[in-house]
Order: C-alpha cells, then sequence, then structure tokens
C-alpha cells in the first residue's frame, strides 16, 4: 500500500447529476478508500436542482425570505449526500451523510452568501478513526441562532476546501465535470489548454472575474491555509491542475487566462458636485442594500462637477438605479442613466507585473474584432474590459488566441 494520506474529495452537481453518476461516485469513493487512506467527500446538488429549487421559492413569494430561501435551496445537497452515502453502503463501504447543522460548519447570519467562521471537526475524525466515510453536505452551514445558511453559488468548493483545512488534508481534490483549470472556459474557447499548475493568486483573479471552476472563496482559504488543490476531472483519473503557492517561473507566463462575466450593467450618475463626501453618499446607501458594486469609475472633474460610473449585476440593476436616483436627487447631481447587457473580459497574469504592453496588445486585438470597449479597469496582474455581452465570446476567442494560443510566443517576447 502507498502512504497512507488524509484527502477531501468534492463533487459537483453534474458529477452527481443522477443516479448512475452517483454510483460511478461511489465506485471512485471505494477505490480511495480500499486503499487505506483517510477520506471525507463533500457533495453539491445534483445538476440543476439549486437552480430548480430558488425558482421554485421566487414562484412562491416575489420577495422570499432570505432565511426561508436558504432552508428551501440547502435541500438540494441533503438529497444528493444521503443517496451517495446509500450507495456507498450498498458496496460496502461504511458511510454516513451529515447535514451543516450536524458537522457544525458555524457561519455568519448573511443569508444566500454567509461566510464560514469555524468548523467542528470531531464528527468527521471520529468517522476517520472509525474507517467510515463522511459524505457532508457542500454549500451550507449553520449560524448563532442555528438558522440554515447557504454560502453563495459554487459554495460546495468552500465547504470542500475549509474542511481539507480544518482536518488538515494533504489534499483537497476538486472533481469536476472539466479535466482541470484551463486557460478560458472551454465550453467559449475550444483551444483553452489545460495548466497543469496556476498560483493561488491568479486563481483568485480568475475566480473572482467570473471563472466559476473555482469559487472565490475557496480559493481564498486555500491560499490561507495553504492547502493543496487538485481540480480535476469526476469522470476519470487523469490527472487535472494544481492549484499551489506562486513558484519562480509563474512570472515567466505573461498572461495565464481569460475570464468573463455576462449580464452586468452599468449606472453612471451624471454631474455630481466634486466635493469630499460626494461617493460616501452614493455607495455606502448601495452596500448597506447589499448591491455588489463592481468596477468604479470617477471621470475626472471639470466645473466642478463630474460623473461617476460604476457596474453591477444586471439583476441587481433597478434596484441600484432607485437608489442612485435618491442620491442624485439629493447631492443636486444632473441624473442617472443606466445601461444593461454588458459583459465584461480580463487577461490575467503574474508575468504583468513586470512587462509594459499587455494592456496596448489587448486594445489592439479588441479593435480589429470592431469590439467596443466601454469601461477599462486594471490592476496588478489583471486588466479588465467591459463590452456588449453579445460580444464576449468573440472577445475571449480573440484575446485567448492573441495572448495564449499557437501564435502567442511572438506576443510574449515583444512585450
Ligand atoms: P461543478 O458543478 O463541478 O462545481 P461548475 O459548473 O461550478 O462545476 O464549474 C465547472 C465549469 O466551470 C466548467 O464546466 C466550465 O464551463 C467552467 N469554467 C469557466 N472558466 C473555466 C476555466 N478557466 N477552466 C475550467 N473551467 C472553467
Ligand atoms: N449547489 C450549489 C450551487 O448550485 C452549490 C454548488 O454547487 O457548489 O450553487
Ligand atoms: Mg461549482
Amino acid at each position: 500500500m502507498s502512504k497512507r494520506i488524509r484527502i477531501v474529495q468534492k463533487y459537483g452537481g453534474t458529477s452527481v447529476g443522477t443516479p448512475e453518476r452517483i454510483r460511478a461516485v461511489a465506485e471512485r469513493i471505494k477505490r480511495v478508500h480500499d486503499q487505506g487512506h483517510e477520506l471525507a467527500v463533500v457533495a453539491s446538488a445534483m445538476s440543476g436542482e439549486t437552480n430548480r429549487l430558488l425558482a421554485l421559492g421566487k414562484g412562491m413569494s416575489s420577495a422570499p425570505s432570505p432565511r426561508e430561501l436558504d432552508s428551501l435551496v440547502s435541500t438540494g445537497e441533503q438529497v444528493s449526500c444521503a443517496l451517495l452515502a446509500m450507495a456507498l453502503n450498498d458496496i460496502g463501504v461504511p458511510a454516513v451523510s451529515l447535514l451543516g447543522h450536524q458537522v457544525r460548519i458555524q457561519t455568519d447570519s448573511s443569508f444566500g452568501r454567509a461566510r464560514i467562521q469555524s468548523i467542528d471537526v470531531s464528527r468527521i475524525e471520529r468517522a476517520f478513526s472509525e474507517r467510515c466515510v463522511a459524505v457532508v453536505a457542500g454549500f451550507q452551514g449553520v449560524d448563532d441562532d442555528d438558522n440554515i445558511t447557504t454560502l453563495g453559488r459554487g459554495g460546495s468548493d468552500t465547504t470542500g476546501v475549509a474542511i481539507a483545512a480544518a482536518v488538515r488534508a494533504d489534499v483537497c481534490e476538486i472533481l469536476t465535470d472539466v479535466q482541470g483549470v484551463y486557460t478560458t472556459d472551454p465550453r467559449v474557447c475550444p483551444d483553452a489548454v489545460k495548466l497543469d499548475r496556476i498560483s493561488y493568486d491568479e486563481m483568485l483573479e480568475l475566480a473572482s472575474l467570473g471563472a466559476k471552476v473555482l469559487q472565490i472563496r475557496s480559493v481564498e482559504f486555500a491560499k490561507r491555509y495553504s492547502v493543496p488543490v487538485h481540480v480535476r476531472s469526476s469522470f476519470d483519473d487523469s490527472e487535472g491542475t494544481w492549484v499551489v503557492p506562486e513558484e519562480g517561473s509563474m512570472e515567466e507566463i505573461l498572461v495565464s487566462g481569460v475570464a468573463f462575466e455576462r449580464d452586468q450593467a452599468k449606472v453612471t450618475v451624471e454631474g455630481v458636485p466634486d466635493s469630499p463626501g460626494v461617493a460616501a453618499s452614493l455607495f455606502v446607501p448601495l452596500a448597506e442594500a447589499s448591491v455588489v458594486i463592481d468596477m468604479i469609475v470617477q471621470n475626472v472633474g471639470t466645473d466642478g462637477h463630474t460623473d461617476m460610473t460604476f457596474t453591477v449585476a444586471e439583476a441587481d440593476a433597478a434596484s441600484t438605479r432607485a437608489i442612485a436616483e435618491k442620491v442624485a436627487k439629493s447631492v443636486g447631481a444632473r441624473g442617472v442613466s443606466t445601461q444593461s447587457g454588458l459583459g465584461k473580459v480580463s487577461v490575467v497574469g503574474l508575468g504583468m507585473r513586470n512587462h509594459a504592453g499587455v494592456a496596448a496588445r489587448m486594445f489592439d486585438v479588441l479593435a480589429h474584432e470592431h469590439i467596443n470597449i466601454r469601461m477599462i479597469s486594471t490592476s496588478e496582474i489583471k486588466i479588465s474590459v467591459v463590452v456588449d455581452n453579445d460580444k464576449v465570446d468573440a472577445a475571449v476567442r480573440a484575446l485567448h488566441s492573441a495572448f495564449l494560443g499557437p501564435d502567442a510566443k511572438a506576443v510574449r517576447e515583444s512585450a
């Protein structure tokens, strides 16, 4: 037998999407269990189930209580975990399903986007010592008042990595429906290439910019607690992508990935007085209304006035506009305009720290495709542009081909 290690495996929705898939996953778990390793498993809801439950709740009430919505959507994971534990028992693997409150995955009370504060590992440690597989429900926790909470879309990744950190696992395997982390979403760009390794920081950027293969909070946990994360396919045994601390050679790569997000809206407050406190008077009420703001751009003021533009998810556009109009009136701004149907495309790479020219090349590529750039934002290791929703795919493919395709070498050398 190879050295005994401690493994946490997280299976995503497609991986447990049907009874047949659950049986296949049980066989995979059995193989690891039979090798003598200590194994805990986190499961997502069967694919489509979380969306179905959300729609059911929203059909019941136009403004469902966030507490009840969490109570509702958390049931998807209860089903898949119980089914997986049954399938394991059937093939002779002792297994027990555990919900968030049974493990005690303690979170804050922000329903729909709760943060994990602590995990009681005693029940999982007991399962390890009894050679029983703990099958833990992803995505859910419990607050101080015993209310059920959920961790935001894609939150089972975070459950997996947080448990791996808490039990000091040797590896957290994220088993999903692609072979690993790619240079961009392989469903949008067929030329996307699987990465063998990616740094925590690059993965943080990609996840925050829309690459949903890992939820951003799972990468934050992995980085903070140095959990080695292995993203790989649940459909075969091939090696996937390791998310690891930065290595020297990573800096040599100018652009490591292209990420995108659809369905964004841009809100502009026009003719805002250019004086201290005006930005706060706009963004404080938006924060209080739990609106997540993405890019913010303030123009250079002329005649004591300026324009302030920011982006939000399209779903928040109407409520954002209502708040912005109220603020505009109270600070004496000229008015508010909004534009929906936008998307954001970003290029990410550690190598950008030391190279000029990436932005210029990016804008040139988009110009060639006749894609209009509506906003730009940069950081040390990424450049993002806002474009029309229906141009997102073309922008992703063109940028991927320029920076990461077969002809990209010349670009790297000239930058
Ligand atoms: P799971 O249900 O296993 O959690 P998700 O659908 O949440 O799976 O995440 C996997 C999906 O992420 C892939 O099917 C792919 O379409 C998408 N994706 C987006 N960007 C990337 C990327 N850079 N690398 C791999 N997959 C990506
Ligand atoms: N089931 C949840 C979702 O669809 C959590 C997850 O799959 O990670 O977002
Ligand atoms: Mg996911």
